[in-house]
């Protein structure tokens, strides 16, 4: 899975439609301090899904939304946009009817998150998916944030787990098996109302 283009529009300090284009090969962004660096990979792992605020440095989610300067006012809704090469069509099914998937996220205040897949709407949890099975997504080792590698070192064997397992594209197969923990215990739980029924019934 490859990425093309990112697109930001009234995402923290992009205000304006921005268009990233994503060579082959190392990508590296330089900048001075506070250029947007660090902005331009979190947009990177909202497009693909995440929802922890914490993650994107703010206090809640609409905290990504461009929130004015003196001179410029606060936008209502930001966008982010990720194009990926699907020329091998090597995308799950539901994503892979063209040659190009273009994954969208938006978020309008009081409104929340809504994302797309080329035109059609799409849950988060499908792009969770489709990211976590390519062994990428919003958690991927391949983003390495200031201060993980220190992280990594002292992290627990645990948490290392984790990390071998997001990059082996197995961590999607926890969500699947949680969501399949959930449907036998709403199973189980209907089979024991039969059998009250019944009983009743007897
Ligand atoms: P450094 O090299 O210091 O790590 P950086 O290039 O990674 O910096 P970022 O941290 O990506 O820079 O960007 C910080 C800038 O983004 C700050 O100027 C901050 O005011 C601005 N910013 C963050 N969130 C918003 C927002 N919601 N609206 C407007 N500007 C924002």
């Amino acid at each position: 899975m490859r990425f093309n283009r990112l697109r930001l529009n009234g995402f923290k300090s992009f205000v304006d439609p921005t268009d990233l284009i994503i060579h082959e090969g190392l990508t590296g962004v330089v900048g001075p301090n506070g250029c947007g660096k660090s902005n331009l990979l979190e947009a990177l792992r909202w497009v693909m899904g995440e929802n922890r605020p914490t993650a994107m440095r703010g206090g809640g989610m609409e905290d990504v939304i461009f929130a004015g300067t003196s001179t410029r006012p606060a936008r209502n809704f930001a966008e982010v946009a990720l194009v990926i090469d699907n020329e091998d069509r090597l995308a799950p099914a539901g994503f892979n009817e063209a040659d190009t998937i273009e994954i969208t996220r938006r978020i309008t205040r009081d409104a929340g998150s809504a994302y797309k897949a080329n035109t059609r709407d799409v849950r988060a949890r499908d792009i969770q998916m489709l990211f976590a099975d390519a062994s990428t997504g919003a958690h991927s080792p391949a983003l390495v944030r200031q201060g993980q590698i220190s992280e990594l070192i002292n992290a627990k064997p645990k948490a290392r787990r984790r990390i071998l397992e997001e990059a082996a594209g197995i961590s999607g197969l926890y969500q699947r098996r949680h969501e399949a923990e959930l449907r036998l215990n709403a199973t189980e739980t209907n089979l024991a109302r039969v059998d009250d029924v019944l009983e009743a019934l007897s």
